[in-house]
């Protein structure tokens, strides 16, 4: 049996930098939610994605709940939230009370059809928050969208978890909107085993969050509290791992770009095969490379017959308005959203992959077709 090939795997980097910043922290005893990797990881995140306040969390699920708050979205407001993405974007607006209206994606982005997000807009009174994602790495007319949140008072929050590198017309996937977060869960592009960063420039906000992520504790000599709080931080000791990760983010970048490359390269000539959007002005990381089948061979053959040669491949996401969890919830569009997840498969993206490996998917691709 040749080695399993997963969709996205953790993928260290060549000089293990990231086991000397965990030892390092061990070392100093410093194996709490603070110390200087968290404070270090906070600054290079920052620094790459140019916001001026970056707060290091548990998950990037974590990360949009207390992105939820600080954008001020309370009981009984309505989120307008991007309906294809995972669910880590939508049930945070539950923890808050929130009625999520889920709003289609447009075929150009793949993300947040903006006319559909303006309509909704007009419709519903009490919108808390717009919730936008990033999907797959690709990014949305944010211009546009900065401009109809702002026209309709209404604040923005950029779910960019799985677009870290990712850029449109020159600006960082999560420098967008009031509050942004990047996820650093073990299958994004880079990861601290599990964690998220919650992005904004709001100096005052970052000691709420802050307040908020650490139980809520009150300045007073006891431990005192008036608001509900969370243990949301970040350990010190997986922060490490993020440091290190950080310094290998353009070698992934042009590593995941190398591996969409070889697939659209290998596999655009047969019948019915489309690749994620390729648009001007977006430079996406290719966290991974979909694909979309209007074909006689359907996502599932692909999967199945991927998974006999021992190769982890995946649906697109499922949208959340078809979720059962959210059943009942309003939902403005048509079916983009759904044919993307009937018709769309996500091909093993991980970037310690060799040509050998990508050769061998490919090959069981093709024989599909042939
Ligand atoms: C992974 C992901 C999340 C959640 O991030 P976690 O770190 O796993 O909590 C949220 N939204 C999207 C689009 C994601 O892909």
């Amino acid at each position: 049996m040749n080695d399993r090939i997963w969709l996205s795997p953790p993928h260290m980097s060549l000089n293990k930098l990231e086991i000397d910043y965990m030892l390092d922290a061990m070392a100093k005893n410093w194996v709490a939610p603070l110390g200087e990797n968290v404070n270090g990881f906070e600054k290079d995140v920052r620094e790459r994605i140019g916001r001026s306040q970056a707060t290091a969390l548990i998950s990037g699920t974590s990360a949009i709940h207390l992105a939820l708050k600080a954008a001020g979205v309370t009981d009984g407001q309505i989120v307008l939230c991007q309906s294809l993405t995972f669910s880590g974007s939508a049930n945070p607006i539950r923890y808050v009370q929130a009625t999520p209206v889920f709003i289609d994606s447009s075929l150009e982005t793949w993300n947040m059809d903006l006319d559909y997000l303006e309509e909704a807009l007009k419709t519903y009174d009490n919108i808390g928050a717009v919730l936008s994602v990033d999907i797959y790495g690709l990014g949305n007319d944010y211009e546009r969208m900065e401009a109809l949140c702002k026209k309709y008072g209404v604040p923005l929050i950029e779910d960019a978890a799985e677009a870290l590198g990712s850029r449109y017309n020159g600006r960082p996937a999560g420098s967008f909107g009031d509050y942004s977060i990047i996820s650093f869960n073990g299958n994004k592009i880079l990861t601290t085993s599990g964690g998220g960063v919650l992005l904004h420039d709001n100096a005052e906000m970052d000691q709420r969050i802050r307040y908020w992520a650490t139980q809520a504790r009150d300045p007073a000599p006891y431990y005192e509290h008036s608001e509900i709080g969370y243990n949301y931080r970040l350990s010190n000791i997986t922060a490490g791992i993020g440091r290190g990760q950080m310094t290998v983010l353009d070698e992934r970048l042009a590593q995941k770009k190398f591996i969409y490359n070889y697939y659209k390269e290998h596999l655009q000539d047969l019948e019915g095969i489309r690749f994620m959007p390729e648009i001007p002005h977006h430079e996406p990381n290719y966290w991974l490379t979909c694909m979309v089948l209007e074909s006689h061979v359907t996502p599932a053959e692909v999967i199945a017959a991927l998974e006999k040669g021992n190769i982890e491949s995946r649906r697109i996401w499922k949208p959340m308005h078809l979720q059962p969890v959210f059943k009942g919830c309003d939902y403005v569009g048509g079916t983009v959203a759904q044919t993307l997840f009937e018709k769309g498969v996500c091909l093993p993206s991980g970037t310690a992959m060799s040509e050998e490996d990508l050769a061998r998917i490919v090959g069981i691709i093709r024989s599909l077709w042939s």
